[in-house]
């Protein structure tokens, strides 16, 4: 039997939903259409059915929400297509319908409630879940748990000595987070002139397992000549929320983050996260619909920059390099720094300008790793799908050096390429690449 119509609740804008002309030119950019070759699982069969449920011509059950769940919200079709449809805004209000109106089972509600919801956006919870992980792994004891732990598990980093897990201890629940300021390098600056003063976004993902990525990032910053703010009381950027279906917590994480960064006066604030910097990005349209937010979100917004933007639109240089490149490199396209963020050119000159002739571009690079935010945990087996698909194509390139700008990205890949027995090639964030050049 169906499941009853859901009340008409128009959480779509009608004429946003209606720029699509149904051309069909995005399917192919779509990796779960590409995957499934489903016109329901293509960006053009989404957009229908979201229609559907809000016209009330279909009830919200499983069937549509399926179909929406397996997208990544990769929103490779928005740049694909012609008609300049919102898909990921679509999603977004899509996905807030649903969770406000489907109920899940147990399992669903508790992963995207508590484990999603609750725990990553917190670095202190974070480090805290992430010590069973080390002793469930070093116990050898994985294929006791379910697929999605295990998948979990898998994205834990090799090297936990990075990590930096703290005792348990109350005291020290907090993350170690990089300097309030890191002055500029005033040797590599002209006229000892500040080319910056600059805000950065330590992340919660990135402050928790990538604290050196955080650091790197900071040190190319003040080589570039920027001054660099890290004020301790920023928050969680939001993306998590967004992505969940979770606007009104969004929402929250913006008006906190621009209430910290606005006392600042920056020029810019940087973020070397690709799927944060696209939710910082817009912040001016999350808050749209709030008078006594709008101006400040959009102000907000217009001053977020991802790192590689950054620096290769300064005088960073990289002329210093001694790094001696003997293999092949290649560059890895986060979606939400290639799609939302139409970011591609930056990142590339920075890898090619340390790599030189051994730099290989890599086919389908802007087609998603799986890793999509927290999508690995929920849908675990088109996530295994599309990472197989992204290795296969990194062990064609004949690199040894893989480099993306997305912490996310960076795990899936790790752990793919440890499935595949290739320990003997490194998956890079571009802010350790760049910093080892410049050693
Ligand atoms: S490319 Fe744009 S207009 Fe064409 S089907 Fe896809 S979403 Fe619709
Ligand atoms: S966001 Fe990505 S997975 Fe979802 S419909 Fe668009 S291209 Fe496909």
């Amino acid at each position: 039997m169906n499941p009853p119509a859901t009340p008409i609740d128009h959480f779509l804008d009608e004429q946003k939903a209606l720029a699509c002309i149904h051309c069909g030119l995005c399917l192919g950019s779509c990796p779960t259409y590409l995957e499934t070759g489903n016109e329901n699982d293509s960006p053009r069969g989404r957009i229908y059915l979201m229609r559907a449920v809000q016209d009330g011509r279909l009830p919200l059950g499983d069937t549509a929400v399926r179909h929406i769940d397996l997208c990544l919200g990769c929103r490779a079709c928005e740049a694909a297509c012609p008609s300049g449809v919102q898909y990921g805004e679509l999603l977004e209000h899509t996905r807030d319908h649903i969770e406000n109106h489907f109920k899940r089972s147990i399992f669903q509600t508790f992963l995207r409630r508590v484990a999603i919801e609750k725990v990553f956006p917190f670095p202190g919870r974070m480090k805290l879940a992430l010590l069973p992980a080390r002793l469930i792994k070093k116990l050898g004891a994985e294929h006791l748990l379910p697929k999605f732990a295990q998948e979990a598990l898998a994205l834990v980093p090799e090297k936990m000595s990075a990590v930096k897990l703290p005792e348990f201890s109350p005291a020290n629940a907090e993350p170690p987070l990089t300097p309030a300021l890191s002055p500029s390098d005033g040797e590599r600056v002209a006229e000892g002139r500040v080319r910056g003063r600059v805000g950065f976004i330590s992340g919660c993902v990135m402050s928790v397992m990538f604290g050196e990525t955080n650091a790197n990032s900071v040190k190319l910053l003040n080589r570039a000549g920027c001054d660099v703010h890290t004020p301790s009381a920023q928050g969680c950027c939001g993306a998590l929320h967004a992505h969940s279906g979770k606007l009104d917590e969004a929402r929250a994480c913006a008006r906190h983050n621009i209430t910290v960064f606005e006392k600042l006066e920056l020029d810019a604030i940087i973020i070397n996260a690709a799927g944060c910097g696209s939710t910082l990005k817009e912040y001016g349209a999350l808050l749209r619909d709030d008078p006594a937010w709008a101006e400040r979100g959009a102000e907000f917004s217009a001053k977020v920059k991802d790192l590689t933007e950054w620096l290769a639109g300064s005088t960073f240089n990289i002329q210093h390099s001694t790094l001696n490149i003997q293999h092949r490199v290649t560059y890895h396209d986060a979606c939400h720094l290639a799609h939302p963020q139409r970011i591609t050119k930056p990142p590339r000159e920075l890898v090619k300008a340390v790599a030189g002739a051994n730099f290989v571009e890599l086919s389908e690079s802007d087609v998603c790793c799986g890793s999509a935010g927290s999508y690995n945990l929920t849908e675990p087996e088109m996530a295994e799908r599309l990472r197989r698909r992204k290795i296969e194509n990194i062990l064609k390139t004949g690199s040894r050096i893989v480099v993306t700008t997305n912490p996310g990205c960076l795990l899936q890949i790790q752990a793919g390429l440890k499935r595949a027995g290739r320990d003997d090639i490194e998956a890079l964030h571009i802010a350790d690449f760049l910093a080892r050049a410049g050693e």
